[in-house]
């Protein structure tokens, strides 16, 4: 039989490496986050970038995280260390400490989507994987990698698995965007909607864009 679910009071605790900045996510249930590994290309080129993927993937490329209501972030410390990575005109913005390049959570580029993933790097704990499993639970599901056949049966979510991650983490970002949780996002401004940080890349994307279109326009100058 099962017990009553485990609620949690204390906030889970975030500190980039060397300690300047520090976090917390309020996570009451394991039930209200959805955890899972990612093994994006986009997510191995950002662990190599912040120049610690030794520590942030996985033996198979995979990097732990764990997608929380936007509004359960709140900073403790040294907030003024955040800084912001885009690795390409359409990716996610990946929210790190400046500081010391701990890699901290991930949003994608609209506010509107009402969530944010947390990176395990972060967490304060001896036993970072066996402490998310008690407060965010287990791994739902391991995403977006290309593995070798040998290890994609063991590894690769089943589809049953994958549609379950799915359901629960849809659930979730309805009951956050009904809530409005995203208008207290820390990574947001809640009045003009814009990422309060602009990640430098995109002004190089910017030019990028602006330079396609005017050669479109000496082309097609008829
Ligand atoms: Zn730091
Ligand atoms: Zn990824």
């Amino acid at each position: 039989m099962r017990g009553p679910p485990q609620v949690f009071e204390t906030p889970i605790a975030l500190r980039c490496a060397c300690g300047e900045m520090r976090a917390e996510v309020a996570v009451r249930r394991p039930s209200d986050a959805n955890r899972n590994v990612c093994c994006c290309a986009g997510c191995q080129r950002y662990a190599r970038a912040l120049g610690r993927a030794d520590e942030i993937l996985d033996e198979h490329g995979g990097t732990d995280v764990f997608q929380v209501s936007p509004r359960s972030l709140v900073f403790t410390a040294g907030r003024a260390n955040l800084a912001c990575m885009q690795q390409t005109p359409k990716g996610a913005l990946r929210w790190y400490a400046g500081c010391c390049n701990t890699p901290l959570a991930i949003t994608l580029q609209s506010p509107r989507v009402p969530f944010i993933g947390i990176n395990h790097r972060c967490v304060v704990a001896e036993d970072r994987a066996g402490f998310l499993t008690t407060r965010v639970g287990a791994i739902r599901a391991t995403v977006n990698g290309k593995f070798d056949p040998s290890l994609a049966k063991t590894l690769k979510a089943r589809p049953i698995d994958l549609l379950r991650m799915l359901r629960h983490i849809g659930w979730l970002m309805l009951v956050w965007a009904v809530r409005g949780d995203q208008r207290h996002s820390p990574f947001f401004d809640a009045a003009t909607h814009k990422p309060v940080l602009e990640p430098p890349e995109r002004v190089a994307f910017a030019r990028a864009a602006a330079e396609r279109q005017s050669s479109r326009l000496a082309l097609g100058c008829g």
